[in-house]
């Protein structure tokens, strides 16, 4: 199965991510999470993305659909993956179709921008291993802790509220159109991102197991 998310930053893209890997046993791609990981070990890949990242607004197409054609070849994606934060733009969806990857389902979780913009001073992260929590839908079980891991939970540098406001305004104007470009193949089904995680997931799964069949 190929799954695909869609949403706002903060809307809840990656927490589902994981749960639903978890249950399908599936990989999660978050281009997000591989830049992260590169700006952490301090690559060259790392050092350019950075300033994207953190001023808000998005790496070029060209370095993202490398890292992402890089990734889909190797060996854990034969039995399907879930693709998080990648396609971002109109362009990166193509890149995609031109890989001759060809998306089940994409599910996009539609969160009100006041919420979200509330929401990310909350969102943690785990150093380590790079799941994510929140300090109120999704606590860790020891605080500052990850529960996977027990590596350091620690608070991104672009959920701060100036960056937030940017990554929306892109998110709107770069990433929104994807909706009606997967729409238009009948791949789309939107999800109301609920207060409470499980409440998401359980909308979720239920969209999954419709496709399912
Ligand atoms: P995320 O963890 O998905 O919120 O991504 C964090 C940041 O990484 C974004 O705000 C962008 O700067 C960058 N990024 C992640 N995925 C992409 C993508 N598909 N295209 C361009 N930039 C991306």
């Amino acid at each position: 199965m190929k799954l695909m998310f869609l949403g706002a930053p903060g809307a809840g893209k990656g927490t589902q991510a994981e749960i639903v890997s978890e249950k399908y046993n599936i990989p999660t791609i978050s281009t997000g999470a591989l830049l992260r990981e590169a700006m952490a070990k301090g690559t060259e890949l790392g050092k350019s993305a950075k300033s994207y990242i953190d001023a808000g607004n998005l790496v070029p197409d060209s370095v993202v659909i490398g890292i992402i054609e890089h990734r889909l070849k190797e060996d854990d994606c034969k039995d399907g993956f879930i693709l998080d934060g990648f396609p971002r733009t109109v362009p990166q969806a193509q890149a995609l179709d031109a890989m001759g990857v060809n998306m089940d389902l994409v599910i996009s979780i539609e969160v009100p921008d006041e919420k979200i913009v509330t929401r990310m001073g909350g969102r943690r992260l785990c150093k380590k291993c790079g799941s994510t929590y929140h300090i109120l839908y999704n606590p860790s079980e020891t605080e500052g802790k990850c529960d996977k891991c027990d590596g350091e939970l620690y608070t991104r540098a672009d959920d701060v509220p100036e960056v937030v406001k940017e990554r929306l305004h892109v998110y709107h104007d770069q990433t929104e159109p994807l909706k009606d470009y997967y729409a238009s193949k009948g791949k789309l089904v939107t999800v109301e991102g609920q207060e409470q995680v499980a409440d998401t997931t359980a909308l979720t799964l239920a969209a999954i197991e419709k496709f399912r069949g």
